[in-house]
């Protein structure tokens, strides 16, 4: 018999297991409500980006529904051939409204969005400044790129200063921040960023997957938020987190959205959205932008439940945004504790190395607009509950 030359990864898949870092899916059945059922179990779900619920709003259901009746559900083909359908330029021209720039190029991901658009815009010769918790879809970017990695510390903006100021005057370089951190929650100093990669002509960037929809006005993200409009180059957003559907993209200039038309690989060599898609993202930006509710239920419900795990004398972190971390310590506590909250009806994943440092495990807890404040309370009884028995508080 053949031996299985794969058969290495039974020895990693072993070692994840003795770590506490092996995680088996779970499995959602019916829509990814905030209350919701996982595994046969009814769970209060705390890991969802599903922020404002739009994931099953009626009207994005509606619009998915006739565009499949109207146009079929599959585009067939890239956009650079023949898979651009006039939603998909609605779609864009909506967004560069939206942020209020001049143009969006859309992609199949934020992940291609990031990937893509960084690998495109810099060469071997570039330099990419680069906070040390961006996410793995930048890094992957600058990869590809080959363009040099310049790490600074976690919002640390005198070490990005003198990261800037010790290269050649003559050479290119991006500055890149999250506009929420992933799993912090924190916010990129996008302000002082700008300031910084102006006056070494940086070209700067902000990847706003967690920001879009949640900060800004309507949910149109960071730049917005901080006032900052005309000093990020490169905006990045998704549709697949509170937006509610699947898909990235980039906000710029004209001449930056028409050269990623050319030069964006995932643009160029993968299919584009199909009609559901697009038509849900556009029925997405209605309703955000006549819905306010969900935003203003999504913040009084951050507060609600971000309030009530800091008076049980949890490590939350630096949270900023409806994303607040657990901090736990070693992976394998996360991994318990999220155990015995899902036993309890609580859904609040356990996220360790190499996502966040190895010891920094936590659980991710994401409140939704959808949230009632039952369920939040009931999830706050239980961590209490847990926590106490794992004595990870007192
Ligand atoms: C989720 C995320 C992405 C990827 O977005 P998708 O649309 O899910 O591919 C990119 N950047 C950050 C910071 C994210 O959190």
């Amino acid at each position: 018999m053949r031996t299985d030359p794969l058969a290495f990864l039974n020895a990693e898949l072993t070692s994840l297991k003795e770590q506490g870092l092996y995680r088996k899916l779970r499995i959602l059945e019916g829509e990814p409500a905030a209350h919701a059922v996982f595994d046969h179990k009814s769970v209060v779900n705390l890991s969802s980006n599903n922020y404002l619920g739009l994931a099953t709003h009626p009207r994005l259901k509606q619009a998915a529904l006739d565009a499949v009746a109207k146009y079929g559900v599959g585009s067939g083909a890239v956009r650079t051939i023949s898979g651009t359908m006039e939603m998909h330029m609605e779609l864009e021209r909506r967004l560069a409204a939206f942020k209020h720039v001049e143009s969006v190029v859309v992609f199949q991901s934020g992940f291609a969005a990031n990937a893509g658009t960084v690998s495109a815009v810099l060469t071997k010769d570039d330099v990419v400044v680069s906070d040390e918790l961006n996410h793995a879809s930048i890094i992957d970017g600058c990869r590809l790129s080959r363009a040099a990695i310049k790490v600074f510390p976690h919002k640390d903006i005198d070490a990005a200063r003198k990261i800037l100021n010790d290269l050649p005057a003559s050479q290119r370089k991006i500055l890149i921040t999250d506009g929420v951190f992933s799993m912090e929650g924190d916010l990129g100093p996008l302000p002082d960023l700008c300031t910084i990669a102006e006056e070494y002509g940086a070209i700067m960037m902000v990847d706003d997957a967690h920001a879009s929809g949640v900060f800004g006005k309507n949910g149109s993200g960071t730049v917005d938020h901080f006032k900052c409009h005309g000093r990020v180059d490169i905006q990045v957003g998704t549709l697949s987190k509170a937006v509610g559907v699947l898909g990235g993209y980039v906000a710029g200039t004209g001449a930056l959205i028409d050269f990623l038309y050319h030069r964006a690989r995932p643009f160029l060599f993968s299919t584009s959205h199909p009609p559901a898609v697009t038509a849900a993202c556009i029925a997405a930006l209605d309703v955000l932008e006549s819905e306010p509710q969900w935003m203003e239920q999504l913040w009084d419900n951050t507060r609600f439940f971000k309030a009530g795990l800091e008076s049980l004398g949890f490590n939350t972190g630096v949270s900023e945004s409806p994303i607040t971390p657990v901090i736990v310590g070693q992976a394998a506590t996360a991994a318990k504790m999220s155990d015995a909250l899902f036993a309890q009806g609580v859904f609040a994943q356990s996220i360790g190395f190499p996502t966040v440092a190895r010891d920094k495990a936590r659980l991710r807890t994401i409140v939704a607009a959808t949230h009632t404040k039952q369920d939040l309370q009931y999830a706050l009884d239980m961590f209490a509950r847990v926590g106490r028995e794992l004595g990870v508080i007192s």
